[in-house]
């Protein structure tokens, strides 16, 4: 009996030293797998916190490689020269290893699977899909798939989703793109091999295949060549290029009005306001991410969607700015027109005075100004908010612009130019 506790004991001493060391092959390894990014824009702020709201320590350049110790709400806090820390926005920057599964797609396999937040069963679930619904995977971690579905980005759990497993073809007939003036395109997989040909940026190169941290390409030119994995891009960059800008580092989400069963107002031809508050939101996001500013919606097809789940996502993703785009209607034979900027909190007067007087000076229909009012997804939203109603839907002059595309374009200057001049006083 003393004899087998003292065995007991013993082997309970083991399991102990066993967990600890254990839990220090474990740091090593979460230290180990220190993943890096590299800067895409021409110049990246780095701020003091994750979001456009704190201040500006320092900035970053393309090409710089930095290394990420932290991420928070699409932030990475990163470590860059002489171990300073800050953070960047993560659409800003492209993570290598992350990038070369850009391509990876999936089927969610079951009904009603649940898009988190976070990776873990107790985050906050941002959409149900369907089965069948196709993502696009980023990143996978602990059982878990970093997705990109409809606009949206969050986590699934793994076994929810189906691999397509044609990702070796799709590679291959793959475009990247230089993310640096006169990209070396060399002979062979190394730093040193001789130079066969100097692109620049932007420059598209078609994959042949995958060694190590390289990419065997083909130019533009027909030259085939090399190309180091942290110089170039999956993302076309901007011809334009881009300066470090806050709109640039901001989320803004678009909530386009009604939906689904809901169709909010109507055209005398019949068109429902759900379908132009669509085509709309469309438009802005287009316009908005010319500037570099991650855009989402709050539905991108016509599908219902609650008022809670709108500002939910607001909240969820912490938006720098939340847009709800509607259009009016009068009851009875009185007709109005014009458009109205909506507000709830005092603080988000300034972002509707200058949102209106870009409407104003743009649009063709008069201008109703800007003003409080009562309405939900303002109200009930924890970040900046403002209700759009552009036009008057049961007016034949308001709505002759509405349902037009060259009015919903010049609705998304004026909104991407007031957003800039917020972004930036
Ligand atoms: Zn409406």
């Amino acid at each position: 009996m003393r004899r087998e506790l003292r065995k007991k004991n013993r082997m309970t001493l083991f399991l102990i030293n066993l967990g600890l060391i254990l839990v220090v092959c474990a740091a090593f390894y979460v230290m180990g797998k220190n993943e890096t990014v590299t800067v895409n824009s021409i110049a990246v702020n780095v701020r003091n916190g994750p979001g456009v709201s704190y201040d500006i320590t320092s900035q970053v350049s393309r090409g710089q490689t930095l290394t990420i110790v932290e991420e928070r709400n699409d932030w990475y806090k990163v470590k860059y020269s002489d171990d300073k820390t800050g953070w960047v926005a993560s659409w800003l920057v492209s993570n290598s290893k992350t990038s070369a599964n850009t391509n990876i797609t999936a089927t969610v396999n079951t009904e009603g699977s649940k898009l988190r937040k976070a990776n873990s069963t107790e985050s906050d679930i941002l959409a149900e899909l369907a089965k069948g619904t196709t993502v696009s995977i980023s990143k996978e971690e602990n059982g878990w798939s970093k997705v990109t579905v409809n606009d949206q980005t969050g986590w699934i759990n793994t076994t929810l989703l189906d691999i397509s497993d044609s990702t070796e073809d799709e590679t291959t007939s793959q475009k990247l793109y230089a993310s640096q003036d006169e990209t070396n395109i060399r002979e062979e997989a190394n730093i040193d091999s001789t130079v066969v040909e100097k692109v620049s940026y932007g420059a598209s190169l078609t994959i042949l295949k995958t060694d190590g941290e390289w990419y065997q390409v083909q130019t533009e030119a027909g030259q085939t060549g090399y190309v180091a994995n942290w110089v170039v891009s999956f993302a076309k960059p901007d011809s334009e290029k881009q300066t470090a800008t806050s709109i640039a580092e901001a989320t803004i989400i678009l909530d386009p009005g009604h939906g689904g069963e809901d169709v909010g107002a109507e055209t005398q031809n019949g068109t429902y306001e759900k379908e132009v508050t669509l085509a709309t939101a469309k438009a802005v996001k287009k316009e908005l991410e010319k500037t570099g500013a991650n855009v989402l919606m709050t539905r991108s097809g016509d599908q219902t969607v609650s008022l809670k789940k709108r500002t939910d996502l607001s909240a969820s993703n912490q938006a720098d700015v939340f847009i709800s785009l509607h259009y009016d209607s009068t009851e009875g034979t009185n007709v109005a027109s014009g458009t109205t900027t909506y507000y709830y909190y005092n603080r988000d007067k300034s972002l509707a005075k200058l949102i209106n007087t870009e409407l104003e000076d743009d649009l063709p229909i008069p201008n109703r100004g800007y003003e409080y009012n009562d309405l939900y997804v303002t109200r009930e939203n924890t970040q900046p908010a403002l209700l759009l109603e552009l036009g008057y839907l049961n007016s034949d002059n308001d709505a002759k612009y509405a349902v037009s595309s060259s009015y919903q374009q010049k609705v998304a200057k004026a909104i991407t130019a007031g957003l800039k001049k917020y972004f930036n006083q």
